[in-house]
């Protein structure tokens, strides 16, 4: 048995460990049940000691979708998740991942192992060899190399505390061949492990903070609830159902906070987003940062408008407009110190301003819904969409991965979201290549049905790992929308020599055949009502499904709802 070539992997007939079985030791002191990752030299012994020692080892065909699973556990869980790479390029292909988690705030652990110190140093060629820890530290929140086995505890916890406490983030933990294969006598090595205390402490907020944060909010007359995925994150739904309806404050929810309150509730402002913008006075930031994806507090916004930031990091404040009252701590912590205080304020809430809302907001979802009314066959997102939305509405627990252009767009203005935490999609960087890797983690980490909803394109970068989904017999759902294209497949070739244009995939490709490969239920359909059909049978069935969506080559437009970013040049793409 492949086993029996580890050394020391048995700890009750050892009396010597290696680093590999600290590690696991440690990882299981500070409470990590789960590894995502991808074994070679020289971490495929600590992978086999790891699930000896009772920690899940999901394993994936490459390492940036192990990682997308690791950085999804870790927002789900509010625990880091851990992703284990091989050296060079392994630890590469995961980096991408870790430093996605990063940029999203997710709290997740890339361990790694590395080459010994010696050659790499000296740059003398070595298998492998890679100055890992160097290439990590620009990209992750923070980095560690663990050289000895009895700092493999220190490591870890420092690991832990660093990816969970403060703004979450990824981060880096660089474990040397030497170190995982070093021997120690047992006893010694025990003596090195410990539980540690209180790994992700309260932050609490300042009262002066509180104070001014309610006194801005009860003079506003036009005011405005955001919340962000750190509100999701937090955990602090009922926290901010309660600021919501004791105030009367409508809320907006960017995208992964869709459903922190469910998107149908009375006082959403989900299609009000532009009133918002240029009319809101007041505006309270809960776990949402002013990036680009709300223009950076400029362009619509009213200039005269005031903001409030909840946020545990005091960096974030001011980074693009002045903040009148941040109130820098957890968000449970803040949201407790300002419902407590709340009854001594009176709020001025203009009752016209909620009326505006809640009228605009009826009118332009009535505009929408007709998009969803024809049934066009071959489907256009709108179409398949239709069905899509009619199967949501019947399992509104079902977790929602969603990415592409299109794809992304229509189906985050489309499906309500009436639960925290159940979409999951390329959020703040806006990237390819999460779908698998976050639906293996969602779907590992909550034990939930997911449903992830597919562009072509954003399948292409990590469909291998469908085949994961099936190995570890998950309840998921994969939807691929294929137009043939990315954006869509009528990209013309200007030199007409016969090769595709750059944005052309292949609108015949039968993707329900790859799932077959891998024994999953699939599906190929062509019209909302099958569509319909299939889907609601694969949630059913808490099986691995996969279904391949035909749609109309010429259903999307370029960079979906984000054009505005490319660069101002005559694409010849047809829209
Ligand atoms: P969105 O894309 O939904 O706007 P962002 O990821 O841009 O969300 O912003 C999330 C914000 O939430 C970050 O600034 C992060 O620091 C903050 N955050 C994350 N977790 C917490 C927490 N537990 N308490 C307070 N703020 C948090
Ligand atoms: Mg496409």
């Amino acid at each position: 048995m492949y086993i029996d070539k580890i050394p020391h992997t048995d700890p009750s007939t050892a009396n010597e460990v290696t680093g590999m079985w600290i590690l696991a030791q440690a990882l299981k002191k500070v409470g990590i049940d789960t590894m995502y990752g991808l074994v070679g030299i020289p971490v495929t012994e600590f992978a086999y000691i790891a699930q000896g020692e009772g920690i899940r080892f999901v394993g994936f065909r490459h390492e940036q979708q192990a990682g997308m699973a690791a950085a999804t556990h870790g927002y789900l869980t509010k625990t880091p998740g851990v992703l284990l790479t091989v050296s060079s390029l392994g630890f590469l292909n995961g980096l991408t991942a870790t430093a996605n988690a990063t940029v999203n705030c997710y709290p997740m652990i890339q361990i790694s192992g590395s080459s010994d110190r010696v050659p790499i140093d000296l740059e003398q060629g070595t298998y492998e060899g890679l100055d890992q820890l160097n290439i990590a530290k620009p990209l992750v929140k923070a980095a560690y190399r663990i050289n000895r086995p009895e700092d493999i505890m220190t490591g870890v916890v420092r690991a832990y505390r660093a990816a969970v406490s403060g703004r979450p983030g990824g981060v880096y933990l660089d474990v040397t061949t030497p170190c995982l294969g070093a021997v120690m006598e047992r006893s010694a090595a025990e003596a090195t492990l410990y539980t540690p205390v209180d790994l992700c402490p309260a932050m609490v907020p300042s009262p002066q903070s509180v104070t001014r944060a309610l006194e801005l909010l009860a003079s506003a007359k036009k005011p405005a609830i955001l919340i962000g995925k750190g509100a999701a994150y937090a955990g602090v739904e009922d926290k901010v159902k309660k600021l919501v309806e004791s105030t009367g404050i409508p809320f907006y929810p960017m995208s992964m906070a869709k459903g922190v309150l469910p998107d149908d509730h009375p006082l959403s402002a989900l299609s009000s987003r532009s009133l918002v913008m240029e009319q809101a006075d007041v505006v309270m930031l809960v776990g949402a940062r002013l990036n680009w994806l709300l223009s950076r507090g400029h362009g619509k916004w009213n200039p005269a408008g005031k903001f409030i930031q909840l946020d545990i990091d005091p960096e974030e404040i001011d980074i693009n407009r002045a903040i009148a009252a941040p109130v820098v701590g957890d968000l449970a912590s803040s949201l407790d110190a300002l419902l407590t205080a709340l009854p001594q304020y009176k709020m001025s809430v203009d009752p016209d301003w909620v009326k505006t809302i809640q009228t605009e907001g009826k009118a332009k979802d009535a505009k929408f819904a007709e998009r969803l009314v024809p049934q066009t066959v071959p489907m256009t997102h709108w179409s398949a969409l239709s069905a899509i939305k009619k199967v949501f509405e019947k399992n509104p627990d079902v977790i929602l991965v969603n990415e592409g252009a299109n794809t992304l767009d229509d189906t985050r203005d489309t499906l309500l979201m009436k639960l925290p935490r159940h979409r999951i999609d390329c959020a703040t960087w806006a990237i390819m290549g999460m779908g698998m890797g976050s639906t293996v983690g969602a779907a590992i980490a909550t034990g939930k049905s997911v449903v992830a909803i597919e562009g072509d394109s954003a399948f292409g970068f990590s469909g291998m790992d469908f085949s994961t989904i099936c190995r570890f017999d998950l309840p998921a759902t994969v939807v691929v929308f294929n137009n043939g294209g990315i954006y869509n497949g009528v990209g013309e070739n200007l030199s007409g020599n016969g090769d595709p244009a750059p944005t052309t995939l292949d609108v015949k490709a039968r993707y329900d055949k790859l799932g077959e490969a891998f024994g999953a239920t699939t599906y190929y359909v062509a019209t909302p009502a099958e569509l319909e059909t299939a889907l609601t049978e694969a949630i059913a069935s808490r099986k691995p499904c996969l279904i391949d969506v035909q749609l109309a080559a010429d259903s999307g437009k370029e960079s979906g709802h984000i054009g505005y970013l490319n660069p101002e040049a005559l694409i010849p793409i047809k829209v």
